[in-house]
């Protein structure tokens, strides 16, 4: 079994990354510039945001973060998604998710510039991902890509199921996994709650990408011997030996599946952290303008 290991090809594409960045300020070009909206006070949210916020300033990014408090209006959101599009120094921007309840997540992702979409949830970017077309491809969909690119891992002809159809991790995945390229050319098959006979399609998988957002929902009977198994879960569940009061699970139960596996990705450690690489890059190609002139 090898260990696809998130913090490793992280801090590798990181260094890479603010590499690139000084060579583009030093030839002249602009710091690129991330912004993030913070609804409410959700404690994973908070953490995903301070990290987020972090990494721009380790590898040179410029950052801002605006935070709102959770009883803002729809209407006023918007104007904020609506200032971000219009101050030509942020390349992009993310509103991280979720949003309350009373405010549509769908109307505030349609709101943003495809352009500064750098989360990659505009239905424009979906749609240019569908196509083919250069477009940014959401963040934990190419963590992932980024992954099994760094490993070398052979996915061409391979049967790769994912368990999950969300918009942001499980639907965008079966698309980029069945394209005719590297990774993809994958016979793809998409799972979801209403699936039929989950464990035994999981156990045809050479490629298992897992996200259900249920805490070690899969064990060693779901998989394959030899697959490899891509764990994009995190739940919080609380454990009274840690400071913080809860302990972070993926959805597989890594220690019954790992000796199964020939690569997989730990939880905490493996896909959280790429997700960050994917929205710092898609961050850089909107500072260049390479998909958007
Ligand atoms: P979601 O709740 O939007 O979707 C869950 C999906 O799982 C749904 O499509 C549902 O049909 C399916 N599902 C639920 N129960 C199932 C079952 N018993 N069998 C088969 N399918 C089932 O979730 P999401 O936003 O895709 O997130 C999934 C998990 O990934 C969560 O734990 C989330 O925290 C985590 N996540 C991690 C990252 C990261 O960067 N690592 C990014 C996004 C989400």
């Amino acid at each position: 079994m090898q260990l696809l290991d998130g913090k490793a090809i992280s801090s590798q594409i990181k260094s890479e990354i603010k590499a690139e960045v000084e060579q583009w300020v030093a030839g002249g070009g602009k710091k690129p510039h991330l912004a993030a909206i913070l609804v409410g006070q959700d404690g994973a949210s908070e953490t995903y945001v301070a990290s987020k916020i972090r990494s721009c300033e380790e590898i040179g990014f410029t950052s801002t973060l605006l935070r709102f408090e959770a009883d803002i209006t729809e209407a006023q959101l918007l104007e904020a998604v609506e200032s971000l599009n219009n101050d030509p120094d942020v390349d992009g921007f993310i509103v991280q998710l979720p949003l309350p309840k009373h405010i549509s997540e769908n109307t505030v992702m349609e709101a943003v510039n495809p352009a500064k979409d750098v989360d990659g949830f505009h239905p424009i970017n979906v749609g240019r991902m569908c196509k083919g077309l250069p477009a940014y491809i959401s963040a934990t969909p190419f963590g992932i890509l980024e992954m099994l690119i760094r490993a070398g891992i052979e996915t061409s002809g391979k049967h790769c199921v994912v368990i999950g159809r969300s918009q942001i991790v499980g639907l965008p995945m079966s698309i980029l996994m069945q394209r005719n390229t590297f990774p993809g050319n994958c016979t793809v098959t998409i799972t979801h709650s209403k699936t039929q006979n989950l464990k035994e399609i999981c156990q045809s998988a050479d490629i298992l990408i897992v996200a259900l957002g249920r805490p070690e929902f899969v064990k060693a009977d779901y998989v394959k011997e030899g697959a490899v198994v891509v764990d994009v879960g995190i739940t919080r569940v609380a454990d009274a030996t840690k400071k913080s009061g809860f302990s972070i699970k993926g959805d597989v139960d890594f220690n019954d599946v790992a000796p199964k596996a020939s690569f997989i990705t730990p939880v905490p450690g493996g896909v959280g952290l790429m997700t960050i690489c994917g929205l710092l890059t898609n961050t850089f190609k909107a500072a260049k303008k390479e998909i958007y002139k």
